[in-house]
């Protein structure tokens, strides 16, 4: 038997949501290869960019005591040798134009880029990815489709901190009181989950986006889709699957999270 190769991709500022992705690779593959690659050219934002949490070694202690394999930590002139500029050259339709596509425009042909970049290097049998950021997963399927790369997508669990809060390594860069209010997100998904009847959804997504709002969030989107291709739902027929998401500012940390319905 061959070596399988289980790929976990990541932006470092490791916490337990990457090691649990790193935990699954280990189960069903021989080697597990871990990156650490804060991408510039997926980052809309310089200033997200610049205060991107950079925790390098206790991030390779996390990798050894988790029994990573291989760390592949390139520089950004190894990850683009002809220069960091977006191509544009991925052709993801409707997925970059709603949720995070709209907001950050530009932000899915990075990852992209990235992703297909990293996997030229690395021959994973299995990528492994964190349903935390849902709309991306789609995107990568789709990048895969696109560039026929035979990779197979492993799609983990979110973990969540004990207030329901998803672990994520922007959290760091919370105050005190901002990560206390931070798990008014989940909160507020989980309450999208208990109240969704069959009909018109758009004044449940309004009264989620206002109390958002009212606790001091600046929310981009309070949004119900269809799971399976993320068109917007408005009216239910009480049968497609659904997933709500939500993307808010607590302060200057963007906050993004998502719950299945069903
Ligand atoms: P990042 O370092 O934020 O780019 O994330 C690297 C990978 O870890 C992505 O596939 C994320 O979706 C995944 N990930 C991030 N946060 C979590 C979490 N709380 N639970 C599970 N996976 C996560």
């Amino acid at each position: 038997m061959g070596v399988s190769i289980g790929f976990v991709p990541t932006m470092g500022a490791l916490h337990q949501g990457h090691i649990s992705l790193l935990e699954t690779a280990k189960k069903n593959c021989s080697l597990v290869v871990c990156s650490i690659f804060v991408n510039p050219t997926q980052f809309n934002d310089k200033a997200d960019f610049d205060n991107y949490p950079v925790t390098i070694e206790s991030d390779i202690d996390k990798l050894e005591r988790a029994g990573c394999d291989v760390l592949f930590l390139p520089t950004v002139t190894e990850m683009y040798p002809q220069g960091e500029t977006v191509n544009g050259k991925y052709n993801l339709g409707y997925l970059e134009t709603v949720l995070e596509g709209k907001y950050r425009p530009g932000h899915f042909q990075g990852v992209c880029q990235v992703v297909h970049r990293l996997l030229n290097i690395i021959p994973a049998n299995n990528l492994y990815l964190g349903q935390k950021d849902y709309q991306q997963c789609m995107v990568i399927k789709k990048m895969m489709q696109l560039t026929k790369i035979n990779t197979n997508v492993i799609i983990c669990p979110t973990l969540r901190e004990d207030d329901g809060l998803a672990m994520s390594s922007r959290n760091m860069r919370l105050n005190e009181t901002e990560r206390k209010k931070s798990a008014a997100i989940f909160e507020a998904l989980s309450f999208i989950k208990k109240n969704i009847v069959p009909g018109d959804i758009n004044p449940l997504k309004k009264q989620v986006f206002l109390r958002l709002a009212e606790n001091g969030f600046k929310p981009d989107y309070v949004e119900i889709a269809s799971a399976d291709n993320l068109s917007i739902i408005d009216e239910w027929d009480g049968k497609i699957k659904l997933v709500a998401l939500i993307a808010a500012f607590n302060g200057k940390v963007r906050l993004i999270d998502n719950l299945l319905l069903q």
